[in-house]
């Protein structure tokens, strides 16, 4: 299912829009309209704040490894972010595991190293528990001492092209509306908000339904002794042979008498006595709606009160477990993919594909969360054995818009192999990627796709100490 955003609605009248910029100068009224059922605004001249060299859009896994990237090359360098803090779902989402990180170096292996002396990590297997807390400041501070500009409490809500580039990103937020030039942007959003602002084409969901897996809120949780709860948990079942530590925490919550929307539910042990739960599946939400959102948030939240409670009410190994905190973000899973010079396919997870521009490679299988309760609250696999794949830098470059990059889980892709590939321990090697490719392009005056990848990678080996 290919989808576009009808730009219509970002092009305003007046002499620039002659001259094609989609945002122009203009005065008008704001009024009713005539059937009374709208609002028209009156047009308006947008301040430009600032000239860049690389605008990084959503300051995520993805995001923050682009701004870093593109400020280590020397570019001038602005991240915006509308959450509060760097990190996306890694800290605005409570997220504290990252998979898929033992293979990678860069700045993804900076963050693990620079976390681990501060005692702020612990290493099960190939999957790494954090403390959130920790990993805010780290990312503030690594931001900072590479020099980038960080924006944050602030939303990209309009793209300017001109001529076919992407010129401008208008933001809202306290300051109201402002618009930030920049040779070359970086689309870390997740969801792919400023390239599909700026008019390019993306998919949604599963082919032919547009069906989206669903969102999930995570929980931190303490109150708990390690040693008594060890099989239940994710991380400490596995070392004493219990393999399943999933279908006992189900099998433990049936017996408190409640029924997870997620037939899953998983409990991970972060470090010490720190806990994260992840147990509900809502169905169903797009993205894109903030009313479904919302009651997505409501009610995965009351869900996870009411799953807590019914097992401190067991008593035992649960009886002084209590949340910490629950994120004031839902976890989006997916949103759009935008079309880019070369789509990620199942075929390639099958067939281990290999490229010569490789931004990294991914080892996580296919991790498809249902998208039909009526059939499973669980996760499928697809029917695909996925082996060891690499990710193009031309799966990172959007065909219909010039002058942008994209980054983490909006790149392009299919349903099945994007339920892979999106892990936070591949959404920063693409970002990565993405900031140096962009700073190069914008330095020399290149579009990205001109920049070849050998120059991208030489750069990144010289700038990026842990390569
Ligand atoms: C419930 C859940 C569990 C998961 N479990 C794991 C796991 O255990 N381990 C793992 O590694 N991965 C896991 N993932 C996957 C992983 O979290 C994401 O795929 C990954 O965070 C993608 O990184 P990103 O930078 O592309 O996007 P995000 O982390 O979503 O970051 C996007 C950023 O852009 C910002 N943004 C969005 N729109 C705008 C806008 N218009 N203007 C300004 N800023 C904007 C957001 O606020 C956010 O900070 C999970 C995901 C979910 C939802």
């Amino acid at each position: 299912m290919t989808n576009r955003i009808d730009r219509r609605r970002f092009i305003q009248t007046g002499a620039a829009a002659a001259g094609g910029m989609s945002l122009a100068a203009g005065t008008g009224r704001a009024e009713m309209t005539s059937n009374g059922k709208a609002w028209h605004e009156a047009a308006r001249n947008v301040p430009i704040v600032e000239d860049a060299d690389v605008v990084v859009c959503g300051g995520g896994p993805a995001g923050i490894a682009a701004a870093i990237a593109a400020a280590r090359c020397g570019a001038r360098t602005r991240l915006i972010e509308v959450n509060g803090c760097l990190g996306g779902m890694w800290t605005a989402g409570l997220l504290s595991w990252i998979l898929d990180s033992d293979n990678k170096s860069g700045i993804m292996r900076e963050i693990l190293q620079r976390l681990e002396k501060h005692n702020a990590v612990a290493r099960y297997g190939g999957s790494v528990g954090y403390d959130v807390e920790a990993m805010k400041l780290l990312l503030e501070t690594m931001c900072v001492e590479a020099g980038v500009h960080v924006r944050l409490h602030t939303r990209i809500v309009a793209a300017g092209v001109h001529e076919g580039r992407l010129a401008i990103a208008v933001t809202e937020s306290k300051s109201g509306r402002q618009a930030w030039r920049a040779k070359v942007f970086v689309d870390c959003t997740g969801d792919g908000d400023l390239a599909a602002l700026a008019g390019c084409t993306f998919a949604e969901g599963r082919p032919g339904t547009g069906a989206v897996q669903p969102m999930s809120m995570m929980a931190l949780l303490t109150g708990l002794v390690p040693a008594e709860v060890a099989r239940f948990v994710r991380g400490l079942a596995e070392p004493l042979g219990e393999n399943n530590p999933k279908a006992r925490l189900l099998e433990e919550m049936q017996r408190a008498g409640v029924a997870p929307s997620y037939t899953q539910p998983t409990l991970f042990c972060i470090k010490d006595d720190l806990f994260c739960l992840a147990t509900n599946h809502q169905y169903g939400v797009k993205a894109n709606d903030a009313e479904g959102t919302t009651r997505a948030t409501l009610c995965a939240r009351a869900e996870i009160h009411t799953l807590v409670d019914a097992l401190v009410r067991l008593g035992g190994c649960w009886k002084n477990m209590h949340i910490i905190a629950t994120p004031e973000h839902i976890g989006v899973r997916e949103a759009r993919r935008i079309r880019g010079l070369y789509e990620v396919s199942a075929d390639d997870l099958i067939n281990g594909a290999r490229h010569a521009d490789a931004v990294c490679r991914v080892t996580f299988p296919v991790d498809v969360h249902s998208t039909d309760p009526t059939k499973d609250k669980g996760i499928t696999r697809e029917g695909v054995r996925a082996r060891p794949y690499d990710i193009p830098y031309r799966s990172l470059i959007p065909v219909d818009v010039k002058g942008l990059l994209l980054a983490g889980r909006c790149i392009s892709g299919d349903f099945v192999a994007h339920s892979s590939y999106r892990v936070t321990g591949n959404a920063a090697p693409m970002g990565e990627a993405a900031g140096t490719a962009a700073a190069m392009a914008a330095q020399s005056n290149r579009a990205p796709e001109h920049v070849p990848w050998d120059e991208i990678s030489e750069a990144m080996k010289k700038h990026n100490s842990m390569l």
